[in-house]
C-alpha cells in the first residue's frame, strides 16, 4: 500500500522509508507528495502542526497520507526550541546555525537533559484518522560527534548507546527514536495491531 508523506526534509524522508521497510516488512511504500503549496506551521504544539499539515496535504493526495511535526525540547531552556526547532536560529537557519545557537545557550549550564518529540498525523481526504506520538530522552553535548542522522543529532547523546544519535547506525536510531516510535505505532495501527488498533478500510493502491 502506498502511504503518501508530506515532508520536504530529506533526513525525515530517509527515516520514514527505512521505517516502512524495517517495521512493516515492505507492506507499505512511502511516497513523498510534492508540488503542493506549503501549509503554515503556526501551531503551538506538535499535535496541532502535524494535524494542520495532514489535513492540508491529504486533500491533494490520492490515498492515505501522513504528516509529522517533530523537534527538540531542552529542559534547561523551558522546552525550547520545541515546535520552533527547525528555525531556532532564524527563519533561514540551517542545522549548523541551530546547533551553534543551542550550544551557546547551554554554555555553563549543568542540566543537559533533552528529549526529541515526534507526532505523526494520518489523514485521508482532509480528515485526520489518528495521531501517534513518540519521544526519546537524551542529553546535549557541546562537541558534535557523528555523521549520520540530521538536525541536532550530533549533539544529542543517547545514554543506552553511549554515543550521539549521529554516531548510531540509521537502523539503531530508528529502533529507539521518537520518529521510529511514532511511525511504528502508525504502521501497527494500519496493520490492525496497535493499541485499540482499528483496521483502516484502505484497499491497496
Ligand atoms: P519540522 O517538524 O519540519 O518543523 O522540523 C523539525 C526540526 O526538529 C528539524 O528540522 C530538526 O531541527 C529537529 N529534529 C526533529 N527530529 C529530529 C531528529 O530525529 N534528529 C535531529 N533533529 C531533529
Amino acid at each position: 500500500m502506498i502511504l503518501y508523506c508530506a515532508t520536504s526534509n530529506p533526513g525525515k524522508l530517509r527515516e520514514f522509508t527505512l521505517a516502512a521497510e524495517r517495521l512493516a516488512a515492505g507492506r507499505f511504500t512511502v511516497r513523498p507528495l510534492t508540488g503542493i503549496e506549503p501549509c503554515a506551521e503556526d501551531g503551538v504544539t506538535f499535535e496541532e502542526n502535524a494535524c494542520r499539515k495532514a489535513i492540508h496535504y491529504s486533500r491533494h493526495a490520492p490515498g492515505l497520507l501522513f504528516a509529522e511535526d517533530s523537534g527538540l525540547e531542552v529542559e534547561a531552556l523551558g522546552g525550547a526550541p520545541g515546535v520552533y526547532s527547525a528555525r531556532f536560529a532564524g527563519p533561514q537557519a540551517c542545522d549548523q546555525d541551530n546547533n551553534r545557537l543551542l550550544v551557546a545557550r547551554l554554555r555553563g549550564v549543568a542540566d543537559r537533559r533533552a528529549r526529541y518529540v515526534c507526532v505523526v498525523a494520518l489523514a485521508e481526504r482532509g480528515e485526520v484518522l489518528a495521531t501517534f506520538r513518540g519521544e526519546v530522552e537524551g542529553r546535549i553535548v557541546d562537541e558534535p560527534l557523528g555523521a549520520h542522522g540530521f538536525g541536532y543529532d550530533p549533539h544529542f547523546f543517547y545514554e543506552p548507546f553511549g554515543c550521539t544519535l549521529a554516531e548510531a547506525a540509521p537502523e539503531e536510531k530508528l529502533r529507539v527514536s521518537h520518529r521510529g516510535r511514532a511511525v511504528g505505532a502508525m504502521l501497527r495501527y494500519l496493520l490492525g495491531q496497535g493499541e485499540g488498533g482499528r483496521q483502516i478500510n484502505a484497499s491497496p493502491r
